[in-house]
C-alpha cells in the first residue's frame, strides 16, 4: 500500500494573504489603521507573521508586538482570529486541480493526508473551503503536532498517522526546504511542487520528483507507485 501527504498552502490552497489582511483589519480596529502605501509597516509584520509561523514566537506574543508597534493596547488574540475566519470565503481558493487530484487518488485506492504548519482553527477552515469534500480526512497541523516542518518529528506524525512504511510515503509539497528536504531526510520521497516560478536551492537533496501540475500525480500513481 502506499500513500501520499500533502502540503496544504500554495500547494493545494492559496489563501491570499489572509493574515497579513487580517492584522490590517485588526490595526483599523484598534483605532491605528495601517498605510498601504507603508512598505516598512509591511515588512514588519512580515516578519512577525514569519517569526510566528516558525514557532519562535507565540500568536499572544505576536498580536502584542504588533498592537504594541501601533501604539494600542489591550489587544485580544481572539479578534485577530475572527478577522482571520471572517476572511476565508472571500481569500481561501483551491490550487488548480486540487480537489479533482484528491478525488483521484481517493478513487485509486491511494492513502491520502495533509501536514500542515499554521495553527489548527484557521487551517481546518481553509482546507475546508479549498477543497470542500474532497479534503482528506486525516489533517495534521503544526500547532497540535508541537513540530514545525521541515522538523523530522513532523513527518514522523505523518507516518504513524497514515501507517505505512516510510519509503512507500510521498509527501508532496512547494517549499523546498521545508515540504522536500524535510521529507527526505525523514526517509519520505520527496515531490516537489514546481508552479511558482520558485528556483530549488543548490544547498539540498534533490526532490525524488517534481511535478508542476496536480494532476501528474495520478500519472506518478500509476506508473511509479503501484506498477
Ligand atoms: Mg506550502
Amino acid at each position: 500500500m502506499t500513500a501520499i501527504g500533502f502540503d496544504f498552502d500554495h500547494t493545494l490552497g492559496v489563501d491570499n494573504g489572509l493574515e497579513r489582511k487580517a492584522l490590517c483589519a485588526f490595526a483599523a480596529e484598534l483605532g491605528r489603521p495601517l498605510d498601504p502605501a507603508d512598505a516598512v509597516g509591511r515588512e514588519r509584520i512580515d516578519d512577525l507573521l514569519g517569526r510566528f509561523r516558525t514557532g519562535e514566537m507565540t500568536m499572544d506574543a505576536m498580536i502584542e508586538q504588533f498592537a504594541t508597534g501601533l501604539g494600542a493596547r489591550n489587544a485580544d488574540p481572539a479578534r485577530w482570529r475572527e478577522h482571520c475566519y471572517a476572511l476565508v470565503d472571500e481569500l481561501v481558493r483551491p490550487v488548480d486541480a486540487a480537489r479533482e487530484t484528491l478525488a483521484a487518488l481517493r478513487d485509486r485506492g491511494i492513502a491520502t493526508a495533509i501536514l500542515t504548519n499554521g495553527w489548527t482553527p484557521l487551517q481546518q477552515r481553509k482546507i475546508a473551503r479549498a477543497l470542500d469534500g474532497a479534503a482528506p480526512a486525516l489533517i495534521l497541523v503544526s500547532d497540535a503536532l508541537g513540530a514545525v516542518k521541515p522538523e523530522r518529528a513532523a513527518f514522523d506524525a505523518l507516518v504513524d498517522a497514515l501507517r505505512v512504511p516510510r519509503e512507500r510515503l510521498w509527501y508532496v509539497g512547494d517549499n523546498a526546504r521545508g515540504d522536500v528536504a524535510g521529507a527526505l531526510a525523514a526517509g519520505l520521497r520527496g515531490v516537489w511542487f514546481d508552479w511558482e516560478g520558485q528556483s530549488y536551492p543548490q544547498d539540498l537533496p534533490p526532490p525524488t520528483i517534481r511535478i508542476t501540475a496536480l494532476r501528474e500525480l495520478e500519472t506518478l500513481v500509476e506508473n511509479t507507485l503501484d506498477p
